[in-house]
């Protein structure tokens, strides 16, 4: 997944998007917007991003879960099997970026992808509703992918990269 910082306003639309597709508690989010402030007075700036589970190419989340619930499916995501998380929260104490949340009904959630829609050939509910489109969603290893050539005409980020985890969320500057 791609955001860009330039084209994101902060609306939140991507995370109310994400709470109706998903039908999250009220407590509950899988996603978040960040606005900083950034450069040197006068001349400042806004960097918004809206944030999620980076699904890490070596998530320590899933390294830490003592019963398999979290798992690297096909293609890359980090899921959580629901049925199989005790609520131990050793995933949430693992993960640096704060992805997790415990569900109201005692399960460790967070970010899919939201795998469900892109298995029927449709985008993130996020992607799908951002009316600036700062989010794209595709797959890295065709190199024809909206997300492969953004990430090869643009400079960009990931947070926290000195942890070496890979994320495959990418903030376009
Ligand atoms: Fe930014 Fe788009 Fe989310 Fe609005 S919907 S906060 S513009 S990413
Ligand atoms: Fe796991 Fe956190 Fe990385 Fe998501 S961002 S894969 S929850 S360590």
């Amino acid at each position: 997944m791609t955001m860009d910082t330039r084209l994101c306003v902060g609306c939140q639309a991507c995370v109310l998007s994400c709470k109706a597709e998903n039908d999250l508690p009220e407590q509950g989010f899988r996603d978040w917007v960040v606005s900083e402030t950034r450069g040197v007075f006068p001349t400042l700036y806004q960097e918004n991003r809206s944030e999620r589970c980076n699904h890490c190419e070596h998530p320590p989340c899933v390294a830490a879960c003592p019963t398999g619930a979290s798992h690297v499916a096909e293609g890359g995501a980090v899921l959580v099997t629901h049925y199989k998380c005790s609520g131990c929260k050793a995933c949430i104490a693992a993960c640096p970026y704060n992805a997790r949340y415990v569900h109201s009904e005692g399960y460790i959630d967070k970010c899919t992808f939201c795998l469900h829609r892109v298995e029927k050939g449709q985008k993130p509910g996020c992607v799908d509703i951002c009316p600036t489109s700062a989010l794209q969603f595709g797959d890295l290893s065709d190199p024809d992918s909206t997300v492969s050539k953004l990430l090869r005409s643009r400079k960009y980020k990931v947070l926290k990269p000195e942890l070496g985890l890979e994320p495959h969320l990418f903030f376009l500057l």
